[in-house]
Formats: structure tokens, sequence, C-alpha cells
């Protein structure tokens, strides 16, 4: 990894990946790279082009056309497709489900990867996303799989909803993360599943504090 540190955390939908490695790269000072929000700016570009989600053909002739590029503004992430800031609209299950379909796709993934190992190069990171261990960060310095039991998920997702203001059907959501699991779990392309030197974490019974430390404990023992 040269001289910068990278740690990479994987997991399903909903398993609180990005509120932990955001407190991690705060507590580490790193930068935090949220893989998923890429993915989901690429998605947004393919819907608002009216491609459906199994239109694989009609993807792959858009990628040359998409430019996703991230900056950071006081630590928060910035996602921009071409040119534009979309971090508001990429939130939606409706993005969340055709970036689900769109990153099996191979000049999806290809470009985004790319973006994902520059971005390490230059600086030192906790990158969360489905494919971080396995295939963009093979060397990564410590690796954890992060994962939650689905209702437990679901769960957390309605609250995050509902502090928001927004409705939410439990029973719903709950369908939606099991199928956006198993479709992430079974494409042909870097499909989710733990890197075998990866730490498996189940944070059903943990709180968000206690997953934080373990894997800055996992830190001191790993990185420096
Ligand atoms: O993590 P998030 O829910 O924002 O990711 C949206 C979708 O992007 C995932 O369901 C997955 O299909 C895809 N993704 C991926 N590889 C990553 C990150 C996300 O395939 N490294």
């Amino acid at each position: 990894m040269g001289d910068k540190t990278a740690i990479a955390i994987d997991g399903p939908a909903g398993a609180g990946k990005s509120t932990i490695a955001k407190l991690i790269a705060k507590r580490k000072g790193y930068i935090y790279v949220d893989t998923g929000a890429m993915y989901r700016a690429m998605a947004l570009y393919f819907i608002e082009q009216g491609i459906g989600a199994d239109e694989q053909e009609r993807i792959s002739e858009a990628v040359p056309n998409v430019d996703v590029t991230i900056t950071y503004e006081n630590r928060e992430q910035i996602v921009w497709l071409n040119g534009r800031n979309v971090n508001s609209l990429i939130r939606t299950e409706e993005v969340g489900k055709m970036a689900s379909s769109s990153s099996a796709n191979r000049e999806v993934r290809s470009k985004l990867v790319e973006l994902q190992q520059a971005l390490a190069r230059k600086e030192s990171v906790v990158m969360d996303g489905r494919d971080i261990g396995t295939c963009v960060l093979p060397d990564a310095d410590v690796k954890v799989y992060l994962t939650a039991d689905s209702h437990v998920r679901a769960v957390r997702r309605c609250e995050e909803l509902r502090a928001k203001g927004q409705e939410c059907d439990l029973d719903r959501v709950e369908k939606d993360i099991v199928e956006r699991d198993y479709q992430d779990m079974h494409r042909e392309l870097s499909p989710l599943t733990q890197a075998k030197d990866a730490v498996l974490l189940d944070s059903s019974a943990m709180t968000i504090e206690q997953v934080v430390d373990a894997i800055i404990d996992l830190c001191g023992r790993g990185a420096q």
C-alpha cells in the first residue's frame, strides 16, 4: 500500500458501514470513501437517461458519458455527476436498487474501481463497499466484513428514515434489503463476499461505539 494506510469495510446493505467508517476516519484522521455513493451516482445517470435496470448493453454504452468524481468539504464526501453535486439525490431506494443492478456491469465497475484505487494511492483511507477487501484494495492494512441480521438492519434503516420524518414500511424495507443482498452476493463480477483475511463483525447486538472500538483495536494490531 506504499506509505498510505487503508482500512477496508465490506458488508451487506444497511449493516452500518458508512456510519462506522466515518467515525473511524475521524478518529484516525483518514479520508472516508463511500464507494456505494459512486455506484449510486452512476445509477442516477442511467435512471435519468431512461435506461432500465436490465438493459446491460445500454448501460455499457452510456458509461463513457458518465463522469463521477468526489471531493471533500469539511470531511464530507461530495459526489459529482457530470459536474453536478448529487449528494441529495442518491439516497433513495429507487437509486439503491438501480445501483445494485448496474454495479454488475463490467464497464461500470472498472471505471469506479480505478477511481477508488487512485484515491487510496493518494490518501490514507477508510473505504466501504462490497468488494474493497477482495478486489479494490486486496492489500489493505485492515479488512472488516461488517454484517448484522437482516431484520435488525431493516429496523435500523426504518429508524433512520423516520428520524428524517419519512414514512417507512418495515416489511418492505427488509424485503428490499434481502433482495439487494442476494443480487450483490450472486453477481458474476466481484460479488459481495468476506475476504479470506477479513475479520467478521456481526453488529446485531453491538452498539456503534462497540463496533468502532473493535475496528480501532484491529488497526492497533494490523496497521500502525
Ligand atoms: O452501499 P450502498 O447501498 O450505497 O451501495 C449501493 C449499491 O452499489 C450496492 O447494492 C451494490 O450493488 C453497489 N456497490 C458495489 N460495490 C461497492 C459499493 C457498492 O457493487 N464497492
